[in-house]
C-alpha cells in the first residue's frame, strides 16, 4: 500500500499569458522542472516585441534591434544561445547623428541579435514548451481553488492553479483583476509608445553607420536592419520614433505617419531618401518609464503573478531576469 510520503504529487498546472521572451523563459525554466506549462498568445506568432516583419522579400527587427549582456546569468544563457547559432554578435558601425552630421561610436557595448531574425531567440526559448498562438485571453475568473480562462471569443481555455501575465503592464493590469494589490503595482510601471517604419531601398543609403541614435529629431534610433548578420541580401532600414513624436501621433494611421518619419530621417542625415516600400508599426506599449525593481510580481497565497520587461529594466536582458524570477518563485510551490 502506497504511504503518504510515497504518494504522488501533481505539481501545480501553470497558463502563461504572452509568448514574448519573459513568458517564454518562464515557461521553459518551470517545463524543465516538471511544471505542465501551457503559454498563450494573441498574436499570430510568438516573440512579442522581440518579433521579425517579413516584408518586400526581406525581414525587419521592427521591435527589439539588438541586446547587451550585463548580467552573469543572463550572459551564460546568451553564450549557449551562441552555441546554438540562434544569436550572433552584430559588429555594426553605431554613433550618432545630429542635422546631417556623424558622430562614430568609439566605445560601445557588445551588441547581440537573433538569427536570422530577431524572433529566431524566442522560437529557439520556446521549443519544447507548449505554445498556442492566436488566442486572446480575456478573462481569469476563480473557479473553487483553481483559475479558469476564457477567451475574447468566449472559449473556455482550461483550469489552471497558478496563473501569470507575461504581457506590457498596461495590459496585465486586466488580467491580474483578482489581486488588487498586484494591479496597483502594475499600474504604476508605465509604457511609452513608438512609431516604428520599415523602409527597403532599391540602393544602399549613404550613411557610413549601421545603427544610429538620432538627435533633435522626431526619430530615436535607426539602423540598417539588412547590416546584421544572417539576413537576406537587400537594404533595409527600420526607424524608430522618439515617445513624444509617437504619443503626438498616436492614433493617426500607419499611411499617414510613415512619411513623416522619412522626412524626418531624410532631414537628419542630409540626404535625398526614396524608398521602395514603406511601412509603418505603432508598438502602443514600447518601453517601461519607469520600469519597477522587483524583478517579477507573485501572490503565493492566490498563486497569481506577473512577469516581463517592465518589472526588471525594460530591455531584453530584463525580460529574461524577469522570467526568470518569477520561475525560482513558483518552482517554490513544489517544495
Ligand atoms: C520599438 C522597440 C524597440 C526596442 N528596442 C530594444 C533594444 O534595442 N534592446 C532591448 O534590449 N530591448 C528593446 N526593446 C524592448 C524589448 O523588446 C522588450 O523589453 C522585450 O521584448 C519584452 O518582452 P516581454 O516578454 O516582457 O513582453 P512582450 O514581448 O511584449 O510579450 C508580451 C506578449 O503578450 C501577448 N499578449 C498581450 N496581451 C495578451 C492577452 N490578453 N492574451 C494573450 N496574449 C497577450 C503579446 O502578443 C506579446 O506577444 C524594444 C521594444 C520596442 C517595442
Amino acid at each position: 500500500m502506497a504511504s503518504n510520503s510515497s504518494r504522488e504529487v501533481m505539481p501545480p498546472r501553470v497558463a502563461v499569458i504572452g509568448a514574448g521572451l519573459s513568458g517564454l523563459v518562464l515557461a521553459r525554466s518551470l517545463s524543465v522542472s516538471g511544471f505542465p506549462v501551457k503559454v498563450f498568445d494573441k498574436g499570430r506568432g510568438l516573440a512579442g516585441r522581440m518579433s521579425t516583419r517579413h516584408r518586400d522579400g526581406g525581414t525587419f527587427d521592427h521591435g527589439a534591434q539588438y541586446f547587451t549582456a550585463r548580467d552573469p546569468e543572463f550572459q551564460r544563457t546568451v553564450r549557449t544561445w551562441l552555441e546554438r547559432g540562434i544569436v550572433e554578435e552584430w559588429h555594426g558601425r553605431f554613433g550618432s547623428l545630429a542635422h546631417g552630421r556623424v558622430t562614430p561610436e568609439t566605445r560601445g557595448p557588445m551588441r547581440y541579435v537573433g538569427v536570422p531574425g530577431m524572433s529566431a531567440v524566442a522560437q529557439g526559448v520556446a521549443s519544447g514548451v507548449d505554445v498556442r498562438t492566436g488566442v486572446r485571453v480575456e478573462q481569469v475568473r476563480r473557479e473553487g481553488e483553481a483559475w479558469a480562462l476564457t477567451s475574447e471569443t468566449g472559449e473556455a481555455l482550461g483550469t489552471f492553479d497558478v496563473v501569470v501575465a507575461a504581457v506590457p503592464a498596461p495590459q496585465a493590469v486586466a488580467l491580474l483583476s483578482a489581486s488588487p494589490a498586484l494591479v496597483a503595482r502594475a499600474a504604476e510601471a508605465r509604457m511609452e509608445p513608438c512609431w516604428a517604419v520599415m523602409a527597403s531601398f532599391d540602393a544602399p543609403v549613404s550613411l557610413p553607420l549601421d545603427g544610429v541614435f538620432v538627435k533633435d529629431s522626431p526619430l530615436s534610433w535607426a539602423a540598417r536592419d539588412s547590416s546584421k548578420p544572417g539576413r537576406p541580401p537587400g537594404e533595409r532600414w527600420v526607424l524608430h520614433a522618439t515617445p513624444e513624436f509617437t504619443r503626438e501621433h498616436l492614433e493617426e494611421t500607419p499611411e499617414a505617419v510613415a512619411p513623416l518619419l522619412v522626412g524626418a530621417f531624410a532631414r537628419a542625415s542630409g540626404l535625398e531618401l526614396s524608398p521602395r516600400q514603406v511601412v509603418a508599426h505603432r508598438w502602443r506599449y514600447a518601453r517601461a518609464e519607469p520600469a519597477l525593481s522587483e524583478g517579477a510580481l507573485f501572490d503565493a497565497e492566490l498563486r497569481l503573478g506577473a512577469c516581463g520587461d517592465w518589472c526588471a529594466g525594460s530591455r531584453v536582458e530584463g525580460a529574461f531576469l524577469s522570467g526568470m524570477a518569477l520561475s525560482r518563485k513558483i518552482a517554490l510551490l513544489q517544495r
